[in-house]
Formats: structure tokens, sequence, C-alpha cells
């Protein structure tokens, strides 16, 4: 039996990034009966960034929502706020300990900001560790992630061999990071990467007009509408190439190359597309953001799964560290 976990920040709403690089593919593996999925909300990651409480609480909603709605079954697996397991940032602390200072500093999430050093704070820094405690707390073997994030499954192997070597048993399951290759990083309505923190993101649950306004926004060359374009360069048409059928993308490439069809076209077209493929988790998530009592509920029994578990390892943890008696 694998145990394949995966974590959404809650620093915004989650996109089109996110579902196509961690939530569908993560979904797809907790289907098959061998395995069993641990998915959570990192709301303690998202302090690194996003400060406003009342906004956190709104996105770990939306994060939680998304996960039902496309959906994740929460009766076979498990699903949780990383806030309430108090184990993580015990775990986090104790892994801190065994981490050295380079190999955080050569992190491309540190680096990325090591520019504007006075813009990093210590957590973002220690990120990495954090994000270890979370995997290696439960165990887990298979972490689907987008490309973004191997680098740090990397240092989580690394920080648990330090681990292991110290205590002189293998306390700590060493995991393997699952990257969907066919899927890469989604670039964002900029062509850079989606993400929540750059707002280029495409959040798919919006109304039907926002929805459109946003498709309207991704950035294209000017090449005239008569002319042909380059499918290989537009970022509509690497978004809808990640979306719709093989068919449709393939009569999508034609138009491009053979000319007379405008950007206008392609963006009404992976609009249309989005709405259509993503017409059923629309409702869902609908559903459970005006329906908090019932969200709560599920994320509740989660906990108390999750806590049953990550109890286990920090107890072998803490032994082996003279932390108990
Ligand atoms: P932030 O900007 O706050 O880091 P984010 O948008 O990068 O947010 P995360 O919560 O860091 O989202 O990532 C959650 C998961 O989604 C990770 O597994 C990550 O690999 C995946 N992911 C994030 N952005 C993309 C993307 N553009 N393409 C593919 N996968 C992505
Ligand atoms: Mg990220």
């Amino acid at each position: 039996m694998a145990r394949i976990l995966t974590g959404i920040q809650s620093s915004g709403r989650p996109h089109l990034g996110n579902i196509l690089g961690a939530i569908l593919p993560g979904i797809e593996l907790s289907k098959n009966p061998e395995n069993e999925s641990f998915f959570f909300i990192a709301d303690l990651h998202s302090l690194t960034s996003l400060k406003d409480g009342a906004l956190r609480t709104e996105y770990v909603r939306a994060v939680a929502a998304a996960w039902l709605a496309l959906g994740f079954d929460y009766k076979k697996n498990v699903f949780w706020r990383q806030s309430r397991i108090q184990e993580h940032t015990e775990l986090a602390w104790y892994l801190n300990c065994f981490t050295p200072f380079p190999m955080l500093a050569n992190a491309t999430s540190f680096k990325e900001k090591s520019e504007k050093l006075a813009d990093v704070n210590a957590g973002l820094f220690t990120y990495p560790v954090l994000q270890a405690a979370d995997i290696l707390l439960y165990d887990a073997n298979i972490i689907p992630v987008g490309k973004d994030q191997k680098q740090h499954l990397e240092m989580t192997k690394d920080i648990a061999n330090r681990f292991n070597q110290l205590a002189g048993e293998d306390i700590l399951i060493l995991p393997e990071p699952q990257i969907d290759e066919a899927v890469m990083t989604v670039p964002g309505i900029d062509g850079q990467k989606m993400s929540k923190s750059y707002h280029n993101y495409i959040d798919i649950f919006v109304p039907e007009n926002d929805l459109k306004k946003v498709t309207k926004k991704i950035v294209s060359d000017s090449t005239a509408l008569e002319d042909p374009k380059n499918p290989e360069t537009d970022i509509t048409f690497k978004l809808y190439s990640l979306v719709a059928s093989p068919s449709d993308v393939a009569a999508m490439r034609q138009n491009y190359e053979k000319g007379g069809y405008g950007y206008g076209h392609a963006k009404q077209a992976l609009f249309e597309c989005l709405l259509e493929k993503f017409a059923e988790p629309r409702k869902i998530f609908n559903y459970y953001m005006e329906n908090e009592s019932e969200l709560e509920a599920i994320l509740k029994e989660g906990e108390e799964k999750a806590r049953a578990i990550a109890q286990q390892t920090i107890t072998k943890v803490r032994k082996v560290l003279g932390f108990s008696s």
C-alpha cells in the first residue's frame, strides 16, 4: 500500500496550475485501491507570505472546497488543515536542527527572492524544512507535485537521511517525487509560472463573466489576424492544450498555422473549454463555499485520522532524541 501525500498552500484560491499540477494528479492516484491518499491544506506555509487572518480562513475553505469539488473522496482518504495538527511544527523544529544552512540557502525558492533579502522572513527561508516535516510525519512514499517542487523533495530526502543516520535506524521514510511530465509547469496569463503570488492565475471557480475576462487578458503577440501564428510560443494555445481533447488541440493547431484565426478566437475557445470541463466542479465548489459547517465537519473528521498517524511518528522521534522518558 503506497501513501500519497500532497498539500496546497492557502495563500490564495486554488488556480488552474494547482489543479492540473497537483489536485487532479493526486485525485487520480487516490483512486487506485492500492493507494491511500493524504491531502492537506498548508495553512502554516501560507503565513510566510499572507499575514491577513480573515483572508487565510477564506482561502483555507476555498482550497478544501476545490479538493472536494474535483472529486476527492474524503471518506476513503485523509484530509486536514496543517495548523490543526501541532506535530507538523514540532517535527519541523527537530528537523531544522538536522538541516545544514547551505542546503536552504541553495533552494531555488529562496534564491529567487534573495535579491530582496529584507522581504525574506525566517519562515520563508526554512519553508523546505516544514515541508519535510509535512511529508515525513505521515510516512508518505509518493508525492505528486509540479516540477517547481522537485528540489524541495530532494531536500526532504537529505534531511530524513541525516536524521536516520543519527538515530541509527530508519525512523523516517524517504519519499519519492512523482512528477507528471505531461503537465509540467502551467503558465500563467503573463507566461511566467502560474502562481498565486504572481497574480497571473486563472481561477476556474469564478463567475462565468470573470472567467471570460481573465482569458481575454492572456498575453499574446501582435501577429495580425490573417497571418499564421506559432502555437509553440503562444500562451493561450499552451493552456488550451492542457485542458482540451487531443482532437480539439489538433484543430486549433491547424487554425494557428493556416492563419485567419485570431488570438481572440483561441481565447474564446479556451474559455468555453474551461467552462465545460469544469462545469460540475464549479457547482460543487460553490456549494461547499456556501455550506461552511458541512466543510468544517469534513475537515474535523479528517483531522482526527491525521492526528492519530502524526502522533505515532512524533512519539518515535521524541524517543530517539531523548525528549520522552
Ligand atoms: P504560491 O505562489 O503561494 O507559492 P502556488 O500557486 O505556487 O502558490 P502552491 O501552494 O505553492 O501554489 O503549490 C501547490 C501545488 O501546486 C504544488 O504541488 C505545486 O507543484 C503545484 N503547482 C503550483 N503552481 C503550478 C503550476 N503553475 N503548474 C503546475 N503545478 C503547479
Ligand atoms: Mg508555490
